[in-house]
């Protein structure tokens, strides 16, 4: 691939509160990446602090830092231990040293460049750092383009749970460079298709049925670059939209939860440690639906349809041994519990998802019973 090819094949702008940014998609794009700095930041001398982690920096720190050298930026790296284990404050205070050793002052850039741990937590130091500093999100994950580097959630795990520490800082620049996602484990590949699948169902019939006929074509390592760069850019509009109606989830934002209540309990009682994030939701997701087929709301045929495309992403790991009291207690600490009552995300059909509590307990519980068993 040669360097006029690396230009977007998709640009996907969002708007928010307080201005707007692009997502550029294409192959390549890592390679063009001082280019597209300086389409976003003008020329005014800047340094760029790259962050990302061991395993993300083997492949493409070099190409990263070449291509913001040769548009004339100072460029240093800041590379972070890998992993969801390190998503917490000792990491963002590494990020915050770094850039006081450096020097970096306002006006500086900060890139995350690797998945959704590096992102979430490069959005907060740079929330944070010197009240406030411009980030770009180099997604490098399937999870990480259609999901974590739209929106402007960013934070940390607590000891109480997952996210609980953040804020909401926008990114200036996505870029997705569809070639990274070639290193890609099997198992995170498979995790982003399960969040594909979500957007389909909560508002797209039509991107549902395209993953549908063409899912075998989708979990190939080698899936036409049109085809992901289509479905990435998808994913992303309709994330765009959303937040761009509800930037700080008082309301429809939440939407994007669906399989995430189940989901998230279910990452919880296994201590994060048997599930990738998007395996966990898509077995929520099929939770979710056979609630909504019990409830009535959801014709039967359809609730499968969601089940057997999520099933065909691949196999998941057991969940033998998962108690059903464990994921019930783990429901009740959901950051969408309102007054003690779990809330769901639940289709009436695909494409159209509302939020309820009217799922029983009992209900949950023979749901579960099945999920489990
Ligand atoms: P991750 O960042 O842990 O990446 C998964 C693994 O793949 C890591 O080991 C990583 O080093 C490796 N990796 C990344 N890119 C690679 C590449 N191109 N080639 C080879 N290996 C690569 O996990 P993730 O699934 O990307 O993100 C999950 C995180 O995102 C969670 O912490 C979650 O809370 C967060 N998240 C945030 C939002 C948001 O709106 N901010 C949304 C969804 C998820
Ligand atoms: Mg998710």
């Amino acid at each position: 691939m040669n360097r006029l090819q690396a230009h977007p094949t998709a640009t996907v702008p969002v708007t928010h509160a307080s201005g707007r940014y692009d997502i550029h998609i294409g192959v390549g794009l890592c390679r063009a990446l001082g280019h597209h700095l300086h389409q976003t930041f003008g020329d005014a001398p800047r340094s760029v602090a790259i962050v990302t982690n061991p395993k993300v920096a083997r492949h493409y720190a070099a190409a990263t830092t070449a291509s913001l050298e040769a548009a004339g930026f100072a460029v240093q790296l800041c590379v972070i231990p890998d992993g969801e284990r390190f998503k917490h404050l000792r990491t963002v205070e590494r990020i915050w040293d770094f850039c006081l050793a450096q020097r970096l002052e306002r006006r500086d850039v900060l890139v995350a460049l690797g998945g959704g741990v590096v992102g979430d937590l490069v959005g907060f130091a740079a929330a944070t750092y010197l009240r406030g500093v411009a980030f770009v999100q180099v997604p490098t994950t399937l999870l990480a383009m259609i999901d974590s580097s739209v929106g402007g959630k960013t934070g940390f795990n607590w000891r109480e749970g997952k996210n609980l520490i953040g804020a909401f800082h926008q990114p200036a620049l996505v870029v997705a460079d569809l070639e990274t996602l070639q290193t890609l484990p099997r198992r995170e590949w498979h995790a982003g298709w399960h969040e594909a699948i979500k957007y389909g169902v909560i508002r797209d019939a039509d991107l549902f049925a395209r993953l549908e006929a063409r899912l075998p074509l989708s979990l190939r390592r080698d899936a036409p670059w049109d085809w992901l760069g289509e479905v990435i850019a998808d994913c992303c509009r309709i994330k765009a939209d959303i937040v761009a109606r509800d930037e700080r989830e008082t309301g429809e934002r939440k939407i994007l939860n669906f399989g995430h209540t189940i989901g998230h309990a279910l990452e919880a009682v296994t201590k994060y440690r048997r599930f990738r994030h998007g395996e966990a939701v898509g077995l929520g997701m099929i939770a979710a639906c056979q609630i909504a087929a019990e409830l009535g709301w959801m014709a039967a045929a359809e609730a499968e349809r969601v089940q057997a495309l999520v099933r065909r992403v691949g196999r998941m790991p057991a969940t033998s041994g998962i108690a059903v009291d464990a994921v019930l207690a783990a429901l009740a600490y959901d950051k969408k519990v309102v007054g003690g009552q779990a809330r769901f995300i639940l289709p009436s059909r695909i494409g159209v998802v509302q939020e309820t509590s009217a799922p029983t307990p009992a209900l949950i519980r023979r749901t579960l019973q099945r999920l489990l068993s």
